[in-house]
């Protein structure tokens, strides 16, 4: 049993913009189902209740940061939580809008975590800090840190003068260190202080590690693969489970499909597409921020040519991205309101209305580190079409076509053209109804649970303590 600090900047029920937000609030809890004792220290932002205060820090106490108290909050299965409650900072309309680093700090005196685990750039000085200003401290003298990559492409880079700043010593700055082109990196900072890097599947893993994917940080990363873990983010099986989500009009498993049907059914007519005859056609869904990493570009050039219009299938998406892409689906809706429908928003209810009702999954990403959405669609019976890249590629079987084996469809090349190759096999095979529920049927046994992950992670942590205890 280890006691475990984890410092992330989002963490579900309290706080999410994207994937790593379900991650903050999921590991800890599959971890604390494991027997282990889990801390999490994440900001109070706007909106979250307020929690016991167990410490308060005046102006100054910590790099000339303003007031701030810490809240606590003990959650039923054990997990603690501890709000960094500084509203300077983080009483804020969004998340990421100013200056943000989570740290640990005095308060922490009494606990003796035996693994601080940070993630991505927002809290990647916690592990510069633990080296150069708490090595040797009592509260941390037996702690490994681990630092997990959920997204490369953000990386936390100032100018070099924040570093007085950031009471870190010159020395830091350096390429062993922090240094990035005569920058600062907190995300440098975090995968080289750190004694294990992980990031969020085995084939992202791998492909950080190349120029293509790597985002500058390749050869940063190939210095340290001999610590660069794979682990891929699991689904929060208490949300997103189509047997008993309450989001949903009807119930289904894979016994029984027949809720499925209904859902599809409350899906068209809550977003409009419920026209007669509108019905039997196939429902292509896609919940994704529409930016180019979800592939948005792909589906530009789709549009650009009329081929995505002319494929037999309604479209449902729902998501918030740049102008130029919203815009683009907008004026698709406006043109073929009977089977295109867009929401521009973040819709809790709505994207598990598309998980539960859609036909298939669109996510054409040109990059995924883990990617969730595929893996909600696959416990939903919505077939995903995926990219081959990151996670959609390690959680996702390509349909064979002599066997009719396999839980979705995927392509690799980053072309239009590849995307609409897989959209046409996967409509051919949803023509076949034993075979698409057989497809369908896989694809809902596959276990994608966090059970499986939080036991990886552990012995992620073993070694970190390992190497700790030798360093
Ligand atoms: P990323 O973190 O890169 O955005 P992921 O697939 O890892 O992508 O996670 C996205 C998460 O955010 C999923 O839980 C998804 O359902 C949710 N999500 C994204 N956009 C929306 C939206 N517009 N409305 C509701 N949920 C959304």
């Amino acid at each position: 049993m280890l006691g475990i600090l984890m410092v992330v900047s989002e963490a579900i029920p309290y706080s999410k913009t994207g994937g790593l937000g379900d991650v903050g609030g999921a590991l800890p809890t599959a971890l604390a189902h494991l027997g282990h004792h889990v801390t999490v220290v994440t900001p109070r932002y706007r909106g979250i209740e307020e929690g016991k205060p167990v410490a308060a820090f005046g102006r100054g106490s910590w790099l000339g940061a303003p007031d701030f108290r810490v809240l606590e909050r003990v959650h039923g299965d054990g997990v603690r939580f501890w709000f960094v409650d500084c509203p300077a900072y983080y009483d804020r309309e969004e998340l990421y809008e100013g200056p943000q680093g989570d740290h640990p700090d005095n308060y922490m005196r009494g606990m003796r975590p035996a693994i601080v685990h940070a993630h991505d750039w927002q809290a990647g000085l916690v592990p510069a800090y633990l080296k150069e200003r708490f090595r040797g401290h009592p509260a941390f003298s037996e702690a490994g840190t681990v630092f997990t990559i959920h997204n490369l492409a953000y990386q936390g880079i100032f100018g070099r003068e924040v570093l007085p700043a950031l009471d870190l010593p010159w020395d830091v700055f350096t390429g062993e260190g922090l240094e990035f082109w005569n920058n600062v990196s907190f995300l440098k900072a975090g995968i080289n202080f750190s004694e294990i890097v992980t990031t969020v599947s085995r084939r992202y893993a791998q492909e950080i590690q190349t120029p293509e994917q790597g985002f500058g940080f390749e050869g940063i990363l190939q210095r340290r693969a001999g610590a660069l873990v794979g682990i891929r983010n699991g689904v929060d099986t208490t949300t997103w489970n189509p047997e008993n989500d309450p989001l949903l009009p009807a119930r289904f498993s894979a016994a029984d499909l027949a809720g499925k049907a209904e859902v599809k059914r409350a899906l068209l007519a809550r977003v409009g597409l419920d026209a007669p005859g509108q019905w039997a056609r196939p429902v292509i869904g896609m919940v994704s921020r529409m930016v180019d990493q979800k592939g948005l570009d792909l589906i530009a050039g789709a549009v650009a040519t009329g081929a995505l219009q002319a494929l037999d299938a309604s479209f449902v998406i729902l998501g918030t991205g740049t102008p130029q892409y919203e815009g683009m689906w907008r004026k698709l809706a406006a043109k073929h309101p009977s089977r295109v429908s867009v929401t521009v928003g973040f819709n809790e209810e709505l994207a598990h209305l598309i998980e539960g009702g859609a036909d298939m999954f669109l996510m054409p990403s040109r990059f995924e580190p883990c990617g969730l959405n595929q893996m909600y669609s696959l416990r939903y019976g919505t077939v995903p079409v995926v990219r081959a890249t990151g996670g959609l590629d390690d959680t996702v079987t390509d349909v064979d076509e002599a066997t009719g084996d396999g839980t979705g469809f995927k392509f690799r090349a980053h072309t239009t053209d590849a995307m609409l190759e897989a959209l046409h096999r996967a409509l051919s095979w949803y023509a076949r109804p034993a075979a698409w529920r057989r497809i369908q049927l896989a694809g809902m046994a596959q276990d994608n649970s966090w059970e499986a992950s939080a036991r990886e992670y552990v012995e992620v942590y073993a070694r970190a303590r390992e190497r700790a205890s030798r360093a």
